[in-house]
């Protein structure tokens, strides 16, 4: 169930149960006063009918007695009837038409100390008060007279059709106004559900909209100042992490210097040579200006390659090809390897492209390889590897160096853990970090002999 329905069904709970409890005293109240009303008019009426009385019955004048009870009984419209006893008790009057119900003298008997007294009567008519008044005091002659409640419950009657309506209508009302109510307290809440979901998923810097001044608007501030500290957080982070693989890339990169001279030595010896040879004999063949020319583009070219890894770019995912980022590196890391003697066996198959960001993708799989260099420097065999399991592409860089011992494979990931001389220990955490932000694997397995890093990586789905 939704807020708003459960705020809009306790409102409706609460206003019936209201609207029921304020029916249910109206009516309570309203018999009471009515019959203290009624009691107070019966009295006055019995009290005086009995001085009426009181001579006829010393007389035993039984004729007049009944007239006058009569008479009574016909202008008094909620009279049901009157009975008389006499100076012993027995009945001397009534106004019963066939005949009078036979436990009548025992209805509603006079206290012996009391003058007069009330009982509400259950008969089959419905309720009646007997209001019985002693005629004279101290003596057992009474008179009784029976107040229907007719008149008060077609009173009662109309007042219960009016609280139905009234209750109807306010329980629609009330119904419509807290589902407009409920609403409106909800909306803002769904609004702000929203956001917070948002955000849960690192989407910073948005801002929610909520006019209303309450809680819930002072909600809404706190969380947009959140979501735009995270968002400064974020880039503040970003661009920390981004000054750390800079550093990192040129710390390697540095490490390669011993190639990278000799890279940019080799294409200088043959524009030495020709240039002493001109010194002896000024006299330049086109065929020499094409070995300078080609010497100086390879050295160039080296130059360009080594900047160009080192720059820093700002993420942006495309469709990548694992295996050309593959071959830029090795070409990057050649020379290392022809130095080191040791021999490189490429085995690189078809696989789909997957979706990434290039530049950090070869920073994260150059650590690896610069790493298996660096574990041989007296030469062995570097294997690389790709294929495809289902829809995951596996990078394998095997290499025969000095292998990792198993106690401190669990450690080899931590950022700062190293155990060269001069290494940074941050070359595989960042390789990590990358390759968990591509939703891939990195792995480690060490042998005797040969040690296996393995990158998994989902390909782009093509949807
Ligand atoms: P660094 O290369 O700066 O030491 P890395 O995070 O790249 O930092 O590597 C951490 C450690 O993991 C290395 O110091 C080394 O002990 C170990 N290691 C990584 N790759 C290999 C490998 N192919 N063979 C042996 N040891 C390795
Ligand atoms: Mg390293």
């Amino acid at each position: 169930m939704r807020l708003w329905q459960k705020i809009a069904l306790l409102n409706i709970v609460i206003i019936i149960t209201m609207s029921m409890l304020t029916a249910f005293i109206i009516r309570s109240i309203t018999i009471n006063a009515m019959r203290s009303e009624g009691l107070i008019q019966g009295e006055s009426i019995a009290t005086n009918l009995s001085d009426r009385i009181s001579e006829l019955l010393l007389y035993e004048d039984y004729y007049n007695a009944s007239e006058v009870i009569s008479e009574f009984i016909n202008k008094e419209r909620d009279l049901r009837y009157i009975f008389i006893t006499d100076l012993n008790g027995k009945l001397f009057a009534h106004t019963f038409k066939e005949g009078h119900p036979k436990e009548m003298l025992n209805w509603n008997p006079i206290a012996k100390d009391s003058t007069k007294s009330v009982q509400l009567l259950n008969t089959e008519e419905g309720n009646i008060t007997d209001i019985a008044v002693r005629i004279f005091a101290g003596m057992p002659a009474e008179l009784h007279i029976g107040i229907k409640e007719d008149r008060m419950i077609k009173t009662l009657n109309s007042i219960r059709n009016y609280m139905i309506l009234l209750t109807a209508s306010v329980i629609i009302a009330g119904a419509l106004l807290s589902f407009v109510l409920s609403r409106m307290i909800t909306k803002p809440l769904e609004q702000l559900n929203e956001f917070t979901d948002n955000l849960s998923r690192g989407d910073f810097g948005r801002q929610v909209q909520i006019s209303s001044r309450d809680e819930v608007g002072r909600l809404a501030d706190t969380f947009n100042n959140l979501s735009k500290e995270l968002l400064l957080y974020k880039e503040r982070t970003e661009e920390s992490y981004k000054q750390m693989l800079r550093t990192e890339k040129l710390t390697a990169l540095g490490r390669l210097s011993g190639g990278l001279a000799h890279e940019i030595k080799n294409p200088l010896m043959p524009i030495k040579t020709l240039f002493q040879a001109f010194r002896d004999n000024p006299q330049i063949t086109r065929q020499d200006v094409d070995i300078v020319l080609s010497s100086v583009e390879q050295i160039d070219d080296v130059v360009t390659k080594f900047i160009g890894f080192a720059r820093n770019d700002t993420l942006n995912y495309s469709d990548i090809y694992v295996n050309a980022i593959i071959k830029d590196i090795l070409e990057l890391i050649e020379f290392q390897i022809k130095e080191q003697g040791i021999s490189l066996q490429i085995e690189l198959s078809k696989t789909p492209p997957l979706s990434g960001d290039r530049p950090m993708l070869k920073q994260a799989i150059f650590n690896i390889l610069l790493n298996a260099v660096e574990a041989m420097p007296e030469g062995g065999k570097l294997r690389v590897q790709t294929s495809q399991r289902g829809e995951y592409i596996i990078i394998d860089i095997s290499d025969t160096g000095i292998g990792i011992p198993a106690e401190i494979q669990e450690k080899i990931f931590d950022p700062f853990f190293t155990t060269k001389k001069d290494g940074t220990g941050l070359g595989l955490s960042i390789s990590y970090n990358i390759i968990r932000m591509h939703k891939g694997q990195l792995q480690c397995k060490s042998d005797v002999g040969e040690t296996t890093f393995s990158i998994t990586l989902p390909a782009a789905n093509k949807t």
